[in-house]
């Protein structure tokens, strides 16, 4: 059993399940069941790209070779097994990198252009052999996005990953109600503090170790798997004039919800439109890093 998007590997296969029809809470049904050639008749969005009948308009964005204005670099390069190249990345385009297995991209990126890159913006970091770098003076940030995972525990969740919660829980702590109880924004903190749930600490449920079987997770019983003790939970906002929203509330919020939610909050939208922008627009705020598919995760 092969977990695959590659259309080569699906053709060839003897059977296709398809799973959808969408993502997240849209998605968990089979929309297919059964040999390459009848998914190219079916009507599952898998079998209409691999038919042609859809297709992914690439068209629009393609920056044309004439139009690259400056460019990044890397001379001399030579870790591992790279045979002292030059090697010149257009800016403000798209490059891939490509050649058999151990021909030396990850060297090349992984090991000098990123690392060379982070260097020059004061960060410590080990750096293969090469000679120069031409043009990093017009990058001001790096980001290396691969397929490790990022933070498997349940403590880390969206929200916290982008730094969104920060803001979040200052504007708890500033209503009147926590004021007169002299909260302070770590008080709206489930990983730490006072005010998350003693139970639990605040995770939400508690492991059940089974002797011999995979431990269980059961909801809390204190807090009904808000995580916060009852009385930070008193505390609300009420941002679109509508309905009283507590902290917990707000991790109960998908990522969609929350833009439009704090859209007046400048400092917090700007911090989840990122999400928004990879098509994670249907995750929940407090949803555990863990729970995300190895996909969803890497984004
Ligand atoms: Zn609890």
């Amino acid at each position: 059993v092969v977990v695959e998007h590659d259309p080569q590997v699906m053709m060839n296969a003897d059977r296709i399940i398809d799973m959808g029809p969408g993502s997240g809470e849209q998605g968990g049904s089979i929309v297919f069941d059964g040999t390459p050639a009848q998914i190219l008749e079916a009507e599952s969005l898998t079998g209409l790209y691999l038919k042609g009948r859809l297709r992914v308009d690439t068209s629009l964005s393609r920056v044309p070779e004439e139009a690259f204005r400056s460019w990044l670099t890397v001379k001399g390069a030579r870790e591992h097994n790279l045979k002292n190249i030059d090697v010149s990345f257009p800016l403000g385009a798209i490059s891939v990198v490509t050649g058999v297995s151990g021909s030396g991209k990850s060297t090349l990126v992984g090991d000098i252009l990123v690392p060379a890159l982070e260097r020059s913006l004061g960060k410590a970091v080990a750096c293969g052999d090469f000679d120069e770098i031409i043009g990093r003076s017009r990058i001001s940030e790096v980001m290396f996005v691969d397929q490790s995972a990022v933070g498997k525990t349940t403590r880390s969740n969206p929200v916290s990953y982008v730094d969104a919660f920060g803001p979040i829980r200052t504007l708890f702590a500033g209503v009147p109600l926590a004021r007169d109880r002299g909260y302070k924004p770590g008080d709206f903190s489930f990983n730490s503090g006072a005010g998350r749930c003693p139970t639990c600490q605040g995770a939400g449920f508690e492991r059940v170790e089974m002797q011999f079987l995979s431990d269980v997770f059961l909801r809390c019983p204190d807090c009904d798997g808000t995580r916060y003790r009852a009385e930070i939970r008193e505390v609300t906002i009420n941002l679109d004039g509508r309905r009283e929203v507590s902290v917990a509330d707000v991790l109960e919020m998908t990522v969609d919800q929350a833009c439009q939610y704090f859209r007046a909050e400048r400092e917090i939208v700007r911090r989840l439109k990122p999400l928004q922008d990879v098509g994670l627009g249907y995750v929940k705020l407090g949803q555990p890093v863990s729970t995300l598919s190895g996909g969803e995760a890497q984004r």
